[in-house]
């Protein structure tokens, strides 16, 4: 693997056999991991020996992915029922895995909607949208953050992201300008994702410099992204890294199964990620999977991640 000379922040490279830091005690939790990327990191963290829970919104589906994934001899694999746009559910979870683990080692935030096909953009369902990509995943982080780990190796948040939340795509300067400010907060980022809904319910929101394709859920993503460089910086020097990870065009249900690559493929990129040597960790990062031979870092800071695994 060959970066360019030029780059300035340390270098990732997913192709790397990572440095096994981890053990059958590691424990990882993936949301919406009953089918897609999420189901494929699962099985590729239960291959790499880590301890994994499964969770899904519905118990049928969840157990259904789970017997699957035995049925291959992973036997490191626990199921939990996690609705992440439902309060409730992120409760009962919470309290269900503080009773059952000591500790949390890694959280993978997969779970998202869309509700359009690939050439639609109805902002119909943005309420859920926001609700189950950005402000659940964040409820979620917000209780699961007392339990990670922080003895020994660096505890990890990856949040499964989008290109489409990328701050290039929004043409509006202030929202811009708000999300780009190095003293960015929780509060305004509430504050953007409050006025996209808001513009939605007056029917306003299309001439307002909202990203173009699929603007609800790259608002959402647009959101995370933000959260995720907010909680990086909150937890900096604390023995836990938090990044998001857009996997690229796959092919899942989401995308009505068109895509670049296979979702098996995504999770390979996104376990070496989440599981990358202690002394190669970053954090606050938005890693996208790109097309080239090599890591760089794009204009506008981001890693790109090469495909060549
Ligand atoms: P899928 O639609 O295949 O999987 C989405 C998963 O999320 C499903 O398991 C789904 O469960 C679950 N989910 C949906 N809502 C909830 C909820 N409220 N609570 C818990 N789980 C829920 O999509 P992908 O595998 O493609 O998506 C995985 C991640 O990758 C997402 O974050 C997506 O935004 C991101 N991504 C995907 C890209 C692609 O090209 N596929 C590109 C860029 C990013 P159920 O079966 O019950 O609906």
């Amino acid at each position: 693997m060959r970066f360019k000379e030029t780059d300035q922040l340390p270098i990732i490279s997913p192709s790397l056999s990572p440095t096994r830091w981890w053990s059958e005690e590691t424990v990882a939790i993936v949301t919406g991991a009953n089918k897609g990327i999420g189901f494929a990191l699962v099985k590729r963290m239960a291959e790499l020996g880590l301890k994994v829970i499964l969770t899904a919104r519905d118990i049928e589906r969840g157990c259904k992915a789970v017997e699957a994934l035995r049925a291959q001899g992973l036997h490191n694999i626990t199921f939990f029922c996690l609705d992440v746009s439902d309060p409730c559910s992120i409760k009962t979870f919470v309290s269900w895995f503080s009773e059952n683990f000591v500790a949390l080692d890694i959280l993978v935030n997969n779970a998202a909607v869309s509700f359009n096909e690939i050439n639609e953009n109805s902002v119909e369902h943005a309420d859920t949208v926001i609700r189950t990509n950005f402000k659940g995943p964040k409820l979620l982080t917000e209780a699961l953050l007392p339990m990670f780990r922080t003895s020994s190796a660096i505890s990890r948040i990856l949040n499964v992201s989008s290109r489409l939340g990328s701050l290039n795509k929004v043409g509006n300067p202030s929202i811009r300008e708000v999300l780009r400010s190095e003293k960015l907060s929780e509060d305004d980022i509430e504050g953007v994702v409050g006025l996209f809904l808001e513009q939605v319910k007056t029917g306003t929101w299309k001439t307002r410099g909202w990203p173009e394709l699929w603007t609800d859920y790259a608002v959402s993503k647009l959101a995370l992204n933000a959260y995720t460089r907010v909680l990086a910086k909150r937890y900096e020097g604390r023995g836990l890294s938090v990044n998001s990870f857009c996997p690229g065009f796959t092919q899942t249900s989401m995308t009505r199964c068109k895509g670049d690559h296979t979702a098996d493929e995504a999770a390979i990129v996104a376990a070496r990620l989440a599981l990358l040597p202690q002394e190669k960790i970053q954090s606050g990062k938005f890693f996208l999977w790109g097309s080239g031979s090599s890591t760089s870092i794009s204009s506008n800071n981001n890693v790109v991640v090469s495909s060549k695994l």
